[in-house]
């Protein structure tokens, strides 16, 4: 899995970083999202998979 993340398209909601904390985190200045890993390990995928169904900005787009 690939991840990218559109920090104009982000509205600084947080459901990403809520759900997936240890790949979306959000930036201290502007609250927008910030993608710590661009390839999440496996165990990882269903919480992304989630976070993209909930970010209601669809900021967050699996590549691969
Ligand atoms: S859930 Fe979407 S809108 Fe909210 S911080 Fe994450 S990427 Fe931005």
């Amino acid at each position: 899995m690939e991840i990218k993340v559109d920090r104009e398209r982000c509205i600084s909601a947080g459901m990403c970083a809520l759900t997936a904390p240890g790949v979306f985190d959000q930036d201290i200045e502007d609250g927008r999202v910030v993608a710590l890993e661009s390839t999440p390990a496996p165990e990882r995928e269903s919480a992304v998979r989630e976070a993209v169904q909930l970010c209601p900005s669809g900021a967050i787009t699996v590549v691969q």
